[in-house]
């Protein structure tokens, strides 16, 4: 009897978590977001960055749209930021009426925190506020190399000076505002220099701390306008630990923010080589997460397979979080059309444009296997 009975309570417990587990009706709705991630086009590539949205994305059913626009954007509030040649308000608007029409969400994107400076070159914010770098006596070499003894990978802003939230501020509420946008994405991935001893304001201050109150800060200055904040979920994963190293992951003792920050941060979690489950990891910290491949089909498919399997085989709190997959491209949008529209041929097999075909193909197989 005592068998029977457990047998019973077994058989209730397996139905009750199927019934909790089921892939009930999605409606089509298998991925709620299907992304694409890109820098924003120049002037001159607008018209055919317009067609891509229109041949490219559409067909495949992309709904959500980071742009990388940094300082390419003519900002009124901040002309001494801008990028020379920068996109006009009007072709801004062309961009946002394409994807309109294709009910694609544009999310703009502005490097925050770190990413101040590329190779040997430093970027507009801290050449026109020199006073906002986080390491000032760190010159900008003439022939950039890495490894080099500064440890300079990108320059950083100091989050305690208290004049950068005026700018930045701006910048944010103005780039929202012309993109129509209701989400914002701040970057703020593998940001090396933090808290650094130089700095008078930040020195002998927990890192993790300091990450996590940028974060808040920028959080909170769009959550009053209702706007979300997504960011790359890098620095809130133990590179050590995990062996995702320095670069996907945190070497600098950031990752403890992931218990500092608010819950409503969009985590955009990337990997490149190979299809990691930190999804799982975010989700059960409470986090709106999406994996974003690159350039690797192989890994874009199986991360495609896991993101369907995790929100088909999780608990209804944790599935919504499961958001879907973003497709992202870390040349120009000129160069990505151009390997697209075959005007530029590719060397190599792992690239960014088979990575985008491989990775919609399989979210289209996926979604027409569990709808049917
Ligand atoms: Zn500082």
């Amino acid at each position: 009897m005592k068998k029977i009975l457990f047998l019973i309570s077994l058989i209730s417990i397996q139905i009750n978590a199927q019934d909790k587990a089921a892939p009930t009706n999605f409606q089509g709705n298998v991925l709620p977001i299907k992304g694409f991630c890109i820098a924003a086009p120049r002037s001159a590539g607008v018209t055919d960055f317009v067609n891509f949205i229109e041949d490219g994305l559409a067909p495949r059913s992309v709904n959500t749209l980071i742009l990388r626009v940094d300082w390419n954007y003519r900002y009124k509030s901040h002309p001494e930021l801008r990028d020379s040649g920068a996109l006009s308000k009007g072709e801004v608007k062309k961009i946002v009426a394409a994807c309109k029409k294709n009910n694609i969400r544009i999310i703009p994107q502005v490097n925050l925190l770190g990413h101040q400076s590329w190779a040997g070159r430093i970027g507009n914010l801290l050449k026109a506020y020199p006073q906002f770098d986080e390491t000032p006596a760190v010159m900008m070499p003439e022939k950039y190399v890495w490894p080099n003894p500064d440890g300079l990978y990108c320059k950083s802003y100091c989050p305690l000076h208290p004049e950068v939230h005026n700018v930045v501020f701006e910048v944010i509420d103005e780039i929202c505002d012309v993109f129509e946008a209701d989400a914002f994405h701040a970057g703020m991935d593998e940001v090396f220099y933090i808290g650094e001893k130089q700095c008078p304001r930040c020195s002998g201050k927990d890192k993790a701390e300091l990450f996590a109150g940028e974060v808040r800060t920028i959080r909170d200055h769009l959550a009053a306008s209702g706007c979300e904040l997504w960011i790359w979920g890098d620095r809130l994963i133990d590179g050590k630990t995990t062996g995702m190293g320095e670069w996907e992951a945190s070497f600098n003792n950031t990752y403890r923010a992931i218990d500092m920050i608010p819950k409503d941060v969009v985590i955009c979690d990337w990997h490149y080589e190979l299809p990691h489950k930190t999804p799982v990891y975010f989700a059960m910290k409470g986090f709106k997460v999406l994996t974003c491949p690159y350039r690797n089909p192989a890994s874009a498919v199986l991360q495609a397979q896991d993101m369907v399997r995790f929100r088909t085989s999780s608990s209804r709190e944790m599935r919504e979080r499961f958001q879907g997959m973003i497709q992202t491209v870390w040349s120009g949008a000129e160069q990505f059309m151009d390997s697209y529209y075959g005007r530029r041929i590719e060397k190599e097999t792992n690239n960014p444009v088979e990575c985008f075909k491989a990775l919609y193909g399989e979210i289209k197989r996926l979604e027409d296997a569990i709808t049917e």
